[in-house]
Order: structure tokens, then sequence, then C-alpha cells
């Protein structure tokens, strides 16, 4: 055994697991295109700065989970911790403010967290996001909720539960933290470390504080749904209408928050039975005061951003079935040294038709030949020996039925070609 490990929270993701990643992939890709979104693919790296403005320096992602460091030219680069920040920076980077709005975005691949591993949770993890920029409607969060829904169930979900709550704007928010923190004054000496330092600094992330201690005071405090302004309410309620006139179920939940004041408005996530404690597979909101945040003009955002392999967790828990990974249509089985140079041109010649085809290495008996061929799920062996070349011909076994044939060398391809075409 080599001593070269995985780094701590990270997977490899073998052959066997593809089936799945190449299955969601496709099918959220596909739902995303059907709905009128565009792929954009930003850096795996960008300034620190961005995301410690675009996240927030109160945030547990900034404060404690990003992997940052100095390149060669003494800059400060972080790994991206999430897609927001970066694609509304190459929203506003790359004029994009100026097309037709609204700008519909998504965008897949690798997230870095410094986290503590568990099943669900690693330090590199892989996000499947969703933007609507340029969008005021309630219906664009109303479209990001229903689009992220139709992924979940056209994988053959069950079980979802849609979270939902609004955190209101700079106009109402701060009067709901101010009533909050009164609330928690009398609980200063009760509630955990983290939420005395909370309730100082993003006082909001005390309602999801998970400690034992903070549960019943968490309970019993004042709904922020309640201290909306008359825009957010009017928006929320909006949302909501869309939401039951869509027979869309869903669970106000008063705890759900971001702590920053550019994130307004609706929040969101879902979450999924048997997966264990880390049951969020997605989660989303509105960011209406981000793109000016990031000095670029005041446009309004809603997004989503849903983990992969916590779908696959789920999928796998629910016994979800995927479609296998293709199998070689033909296999070419050589015997005897003198056949090869005619077994690799066969291969060749078949794969330059199109035909999916698998050459075996190596001077071997035909016998475990035909066992690897078996074993590779091969339709075909196409077997060449000195026999066969002697009379220029290739004897062709349907590894389903065992029926075997001779076919011409110069027809084999097409030969071939006709009977496994899809
Ligand atoms: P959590 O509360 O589970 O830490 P979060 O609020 O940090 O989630 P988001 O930033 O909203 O999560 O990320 C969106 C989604 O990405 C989550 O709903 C989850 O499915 C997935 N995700 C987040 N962090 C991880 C991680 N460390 N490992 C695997 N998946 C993750
Ligand atoms: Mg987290």
């Amino acid at each position: 055994m080599s001593h070269f490990q995985r780094p701590t929270g990270t997977l490899d993701i073998l052959p066997e697991e593809q089936p799945y990643w190449r299955h969601v992939r496709a099918h959220a890709t596909r739902l995303a295109e059907r709905a009128g979104f565009e792929r954009l693919d930003v850096p795996v790296f960008e300034s620190t700065d961005l995301f410690a403005r675009g996240i927030g320096t109160g945030t547990d992602i900034v404060e404690k989970e990003m992997y940052t460091f100095c390149d060669k030219g003494d800059n400060s680069l972080t790994l991206r911790p999430e897609f927001t920040a970066g694609v509304v920076r190459a929203y506003i980077e790359n004029g994009m403010h100026v097309r037709p709005q609204p700008v519909k975005l998504y965008s897949t691949g690798p997230i870095f967290r410094y986290e503590r591993p568990q099943a669900g949770r690693y330090r590199q993890h892989t996000q499947f996001n969703l933007e609507i920029l340029g969008a005021q409607d309630p219906a664009a969060d109303l479209e990001i909720m229903l689009l992220i829904a139709d992924i979940y169930a056209g994988l053959g979900f069950e079980n979802l539960s849609f979270q939902l709550n609004s955190t209101g704007c700079p106009a109402c928010k701060p009067g709901y933290v101010a009533i909050l923190q009164d609330y928690y004054q009398h609980y200063r000496d009760q509630v955990c470390d983290d939420c005395q330092r909370r309730l100082e600094q993003n006082p909001l992330r005390v309602l999801d504080c998970k400690a034992e201690q903070c549960q019943p005071i968490i309970a019993n405090a004042p709904h922020i749904v309640e201290h909306l302004c008359d825009e957010c309410r009017g928006h929320f309620a909006l949302l909501r209408e869309y939401l039951d006139l869509l027979k869309r179920p869903y669970k106000l939940n008063h705890r759900l928050v971001r702590g920053l004041d550019y994130y307004t408005k609706t929040v969101f996530e879902v979450w999924a039975g048997g997966i264990g404690a880390q049951s969020a597979v997605c989660g989303g909101g509105r960011y209406d005061g981000l793109a000016q945040a990031l000095d670029g003009p005041p446009t309004p955002g809603v997004g989503v951003a849903a983990g992969l392999e916590r779908i696959i967790l789920v999928m796998k828990a629910q016994g979800v079935k995927v479609p296998p990974l293709p199998a070689p249509a033909v296999f070419v089985a050589c015997v005897g040294e003198k056949a090869r140079p005619a077994a690799v041109q066969l291969t060749d010649e078949l794969r330059q038709a199109g035909v999916a085809t698998w050459l075996a290495f190596e001077q071997r008996g035909l016998r475990s030949q035909m066992r690897e061929a078996n074993k590779r799920g091969a339709s075909y062996t196409v077997i060449l020996g000195e026999d066969e070349l002697a009379r220029g011909v290739g004897a062709v076994r349907n590894m389903h039925s065992g029926e075997q044939a001779t076919v011409d060398l110069a027809e084999l391809t097409a030969w071939i070609q006709h009977r496994t075409a899809a």
C-alpha cells in the first residue's frame, strides 16, 4: 500500500459510481436548459476579497471554512466556497447587465469548504447552481423553486420537504434584528458561546443554531415574517399564492435565515429523508443587494445551489435506479501473434465506424479472452486466429445467444454496425 491517501474530506468517484453522476448531471442540465438557463463557467479560485464581500465576513464560510492561499505573485486567492459570488462577479465584469434581462445562468463543479467531514459533508463537494439575475418578480423565486423541485422529482425522489421563509430587506430587517436582540436580552446567560457572539456580529444566525440549550429559546423567538415591510410582505404573499396555485406544498420555517443584508426576502431549503443529519439537498434565496455590494449596478437576483453528493446519497437510500454505462458492443479476441496486426486494424476500423470496441491485450489463450469478453459485457466477440486470417474471415460470436457466424473480414465492420446500431 502506498502511504499516499486522498486528503481528509475528499472523495474518489470511481467508475462504478459514474452512472449516478452522469445521470444527475445530464438530467439537471436538460431541465435547466429547457427553462431557458444558459451555462456559465467561472474560475475555481477567485480573489479572497470577492468571497469576503460576497458572502460576508460574519459567516461560518468566510470565518472558518475557506481554503485561502497566496500565489507566487502574492495575491490572496480562495478556492470557491460557493458559486453565487463568482457568478455575480462575472455578470458585472462581462457587462451582462446590458443584455436583455433577466439573465438565467447555471453552473456546476467543485466547491471547497474546510469542514468537519462526515456522511454528506465533505471538504470538496459538487454543486449544481442556478441563478436568475435582473428580475424582482416573485415569479422568478417561484421559477427557481419549481425547477429544483422538478429536478428532484424527475430523479424519482420521494418525501421531500420544502422549507420556506422570508428574511426581509434593509428596510425591515434591522427593525426585526432589534426585536430579536431585545428578546435574547433575557437569555444572555443561557445561550451557547457561538450565539453570544452571533448576537453581536450576525444576529439572525442565532435562529439556525443547533446547540441543545438554544432550542427552547429559538422556539419562542419572534417571527421575522410578522415584521416585514409592505414590499417584502407583498412579495412573500405573492410567492406563496403561486405555490398554492400550483399545489406545491411547503413548510413555513421561521428559523431559516441567511445572515447578511444583501440576502433579501425569500430563503428556502429542500430536505430529504433517509440520509441522516445532513439532509439539506439544496439551499437558495434572493440576494437583491449583492451586485451593489460587489460595486456593480443594482441588480436583483435569486438562486439555488444543490449538493450533488447528497443527491446521490438520497438516490441510493431511496433505491432510485440509473441507466448503466454502456458496455462494449464488440470484443476483439486474437489467437496467435500473426493475427495481432489484423486485430489492431479491425479494432480501429470498428471504432472509426462508431462501434464501441474493446481489444484484448497480451497473448493469451482463447478461453481467458472469452471470459474477459463476458465480464466486460460485450454483445459480440470477434475471434481472429491464424486459420481465419488465412481464409480472410473472422469468427463472430453473439455473446447472448451463443450463436457463431463466419463473416468476411472486408464486410465485418458493416455486419457488426448493422447489428449493433442503437
Ligand atoms: P449546511 O447547513 O448543510 O452546512 P449550507 O447552508 O452550508 O449547508 P449551502 O451553502 O446552502 O449549504 O450549500 C448548498 C448545498 O450544497 C447544501 O444544501 C448541500 O446540499 C450542499 N453542501 C453544502 N456544504 C456541503 C458539504 N460540506 N459537503 C457536501 N455537500 C454540501
Ligand atoms: Mg455549511
